[in-house]
């Protein structure tokens, strides 16, 4: 039997005063305020946002796990300072630990970071380690673009971002790289900074030479690696060119990709070009693109059936579906086999 473990959730559906507090807490940062105490949530609530979208939706199209971290669109480190991203990561992390402790056969928590353009990263490395030491998460989501789409910060390979690498190694645990909202009016926000800044990512990794310094470290680069696996040929010759070893050695021990590409072609490109040791399963869903194809009749971001209908034997089906994500969440591994899973 095969678990179906779901590696890119978010809680896009928040209960309301969730996301009325973030709007008090920015204005009261635009005012020079204190922001208000946040607001009582009770578990009735959580459940009622989870049972009538994630939950069902997991069960309507046979998932069995899903990690689950905060919306990411909503991260928005390039709002607030330091202080203000803190108290937000702080709120968003804790509801999605209630949802892993009401739910935790189905949801394990992935952390958000308290990023924030001018800070250096140790409020970050302290929330990761109240998040995987207190709450049980088994992973974090790094914003490689803190300023919201303007790309001013360090490539991925600077000392900038070593001590969280440092933290995520000792912690065992990874990161998906997964930027949040656009201020940049050029950027459509899941159109086209998301995928920018998967490609950008995977770009950073391949000229530099992080995995020779932190061997363990390990990234997911989501919606099916941005348009990495497109260009693979472009990827490898730029890798040539540049002296660099091959990207089997140099980055794919290290870096995994997700399925959320949303259509058939471009999940048996994906299959076809990285190979299934690479490949978590995922959909992003309640998320990015929620409507339902006209070709096929079903939902762009059910895609499950495009893992199911891939040409390949059952060994790189359980691969995508299981195997990679307990190799790649060391501690969802141990907390599914504390399941008996
Ligand atoms: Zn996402």
């Amino acid at each position: 039997m095969t678990l179906v473990i779901d590696c890119h959730g978010h809680y896009t559906t928040a209960p309301e005063p969730h996301n009325a507090w973030r709007e008090a807490q920015k204005a009261a940062f635009k005012a020079g305020e204190a922001p208000p105490p946040y607001p009582a949530i009770s578990d009735d609530a959580i459940r009622e946002t989870i049972e009538n979208n994630q939950l069902r939706l997991i069960r309507e199209r046979g998932a069995d796990h899903t990690i689950f971290s905060p919306r990411a669109s909503a991260m928005a480190h390039h709002v607030g300072d330091q202080q203000v991203s803190e108290a937000w990561a702080r709120a968003c992390n804790d509801l999605v630990a209630r949802v892993a402790l009401l739910y935790p056969e189905t949801f394990t928590g992935v952390c958000m970071l308290p990023q924030s353009p001018a800070a250096d990263l140790s409020a970050s490395i302290a929330e990761l380690r109240r998040c995987v030491v207190e709450l049980g998460f088994v992973g974090c989501n790094l914003n490689p673009d803190p300023g919201g789409g303007h790309f001013r910060h360090p490539p991925l390979t600077d000392a900038y971002w070593f001590p969280i690498y440092e933290a995520m190694c000792e912690l065992d645990v990874p990161a998906m790289i997964h930027v949040s909202g656009s201020c940049n009016p050029g950027l459509h926000a899941t159109g086209a900074f998301y995928i920018a800044a998967d490609t950008i990512a995977f770009m950073q990794l391949l000229e530099g030479d992080l995995f020779a310094r932190f061997p363990k470290l390990r990234f997911i680069i989501p919606h099916g690696g941005g348009a990495v696996p497109y260009h693979w040929g472009r990827y490898r010759g730029l890798a040539d060119m540049l002296g660099k070893p091959a990207l089997d050695g140099h980055l794919m021990n290290n870096v995994f990709f997700d399925t959320c590409v949303y259509h058939q072609p471009g999940v048996n490109l994906l299959a076809e070009v990285i190979g299934s040791k690479n490949i978590l399963f995922g959909s992003e869903m309640v998320g990015a693109v929620r409507g339902i194809d006209p070709t096929t009749g079903h939902y762009f971001d059910d895609t499950r059936r495009y893992v199911d209908a891939l040409a390949i034997d059952e060994a790189e089906r359980h691969a995508i579906f299981e195997g990679n994500a307990r190799r790649v969440f060391p501690r969802l591994d141990a907390k599914l086999k504390a399941q008996g899973l």
